[in-house]
């Protein structure tokens, strides 16, 4: 099945490309979730990663910390890769669980580190969501309260905009408006049918 990976920085409009396109009958497996279900309670990586950090990265009803986790790793390399080594291949089986299950023409892969965290192997073609990075912390800010440091930290943890684009087959513009984006998808989606017509 031909396998679309969505990416793009935080705010940059990801999830309301996906929206698009599942609009058009195309399903969307969203990579942030499944890194949530690997590590819902009763999952063995979350008693893993209780035993490693201690129970303090446990809620009181015994459900992730996450804020937690991710203050536990931020600054610690050592730390970051033994987590990163336990989750990525288990998102990477749920990713491909999710797709297999697709039934849709071709499915879509949507991933804020589709490359970094080299996700980008299981799809067949990279789509970057692309706007200027003032309009991204505009827009990331307006929707998380977040001030313009904190977007800009978390956009230093992601891919710079270039290297991004860099690995693109496609390209949507997210400068415009959301009919503009939309526009943009329905045309993608015609070209993507298109490849999957000609056995890509
Ligand atoms: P991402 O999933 O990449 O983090 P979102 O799709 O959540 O980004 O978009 C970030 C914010 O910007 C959301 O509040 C969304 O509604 C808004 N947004 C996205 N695209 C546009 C657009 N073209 N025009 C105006 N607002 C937009």
């Amino acid at each position: 099945m031909l396998i679309i990976g969505l990416t793009g920085g935080i705010g940059s409009g990801k999830s309301a490309a996906a929206d698009c396109f599942r609009a058009l009958g195309i399903d969307v497996v969203d990579a942030d979730w499944a890194a949530r279900v690997v590590v819902q309670p009763g999952q063995p990586a979350l008693a893993q990663i209780a035993q490693h950090f201690g129970a303090e990265v446990l809620l009181e009803n015994g459900a992730l910390d996450r804020a937690r986790l991710r203050s536990l790793v931020f600054d610690n390399e050592a730390e970051r890769k033994w987590l990163e080594g336990l989750l990525h291949p288990l998102i990477r089986e749920e990713i491909l669980r999710a797709l297999e299950a697709s039934k849709s023409a071709y499915a879509i892969l949507e991933s804020p580190l589709l490359i970094e965290s080299g996700q980008y192997k299981l799809v067949d073609r990279i789509c970057v969501v692309d706007l200027p990075e003032e309009l991204q912390i505009e827009r990331a800010g307006a929707r998380d309260g977040s001030d313009a440091e904190q977007i800009r930290k978390i956009m230093a943890a992601q891919l710079p905009r270039e290297k991004r684009l860099e690995k693109a087959d496609d390209v949507l513009d997210n400068s415009g408006d959301l009919a503009s984006l939309r526009t943009q998808v329905e045309v993608l989606h015609r070209q993507y049918l298109q490849l999957v017509e000609e056995n890509y």
